[in-house]
């Protein structure tokens, strides 16, 4: 059986361990993050079901996160918030957080939102799965609902960074894409901002799909503009 995968985002360990206990219960699988920095990595490498998001956060505040995420996924996102202010939560909801839960909550609270979101999660992998499921585009493949690549049926072994720029170039296929785009797409302007690091990881992924990555077919580049993915 399918265990739905919950990504927590806190800070607070006394808060974090509630929750992990009231998960183990519950027979959810999940991973946790006790920074904004990593909370966007375990986004893009774990994929979660729905995320369990903290808006007060050592690094980055929670709205930003929402921001980030928002950039490329439609993911569930629960608000767990410690501050009275509704300010915060309208914020959070603005950016386009599903649901909010002030701290202190009872565990039954929290497990009938979680129960929400969840539906919400899997009533739009239904719904999206005919168009998004599988990408091809001639002897690329991308597997979304897997999160696997493949190049002439083989599998291509991708960093988190990695896929998550093909995902990007993927869904505007023949569409140029600036540099500031992907940079936005991709990590969020605030954590990588420069475009000699795109370059950087732009090169490595073509070695990976590329036959001759000196004259590329699939990953276009317009100089001073940004990159292309090719329609085969
Ligand atoms: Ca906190």
């Amino acid at each position: 059986m399918y265990k739905p995968k919950i990504l927590v985002v806190e800070d607070d360990p006394a808060i974090t361990n509630l929750i992990r206990t009231t998960l183990d219960t519950q027979e959810y699988q999940y991973h946790t993050a006790k920074n904004g920095a990593s909370a966007i990595i375990e986004v893009v490498s774990y994929n979660p079901d729905v995320i369990i998001l903290d808006l007060g956060l050592p690094d980055m505040d929670g709205v930003e996160i929402i921001r980030k995420v928002r950039g490329w996924s439609n993911i569930p996102i629960i608000v767990v918030s410690a501050r009275s202010e509704d300010q915060d939560k309208v914020d959070a909801l603005d950016t386009g957080a599903d649901d909010c839960l002030t701290k202190p909550f009872s565990i039954d609270e929290f497990l009938a939102r979680l129960r929400v979101a969840l539906r919400r999660s899997r009533t739009e992998k239904t719904n999206s799965v005919e168009e998004t499921a599988l990408y091809h585009n001639g002897e690329l493949c991308i597997d979304y609902a897997a999160g696997c690549a493949y190049m002439a049926k083989k599998e291509i072994h991708l960093t988190p960074i990695e896929y998550k720029l093909l995902c990007v170039l993927a869904k505007n296929t023949g569409k140029v894409l600036t540099h500031n785009y992907i940079l936005k797409e991709v990590w969020g302007v605030a954590i990588v901002t420069d475009i000699p690091s795109l370059r950087v990881f732009m090169a490595t992924l073509r070695k990976k799909i590329e036959r001759n990555p000196s004259a590329p077919k699939y990953i276009q580049t317009h100089i001073g503009v940004g990159y292309r993915m090719i329609r085969q």
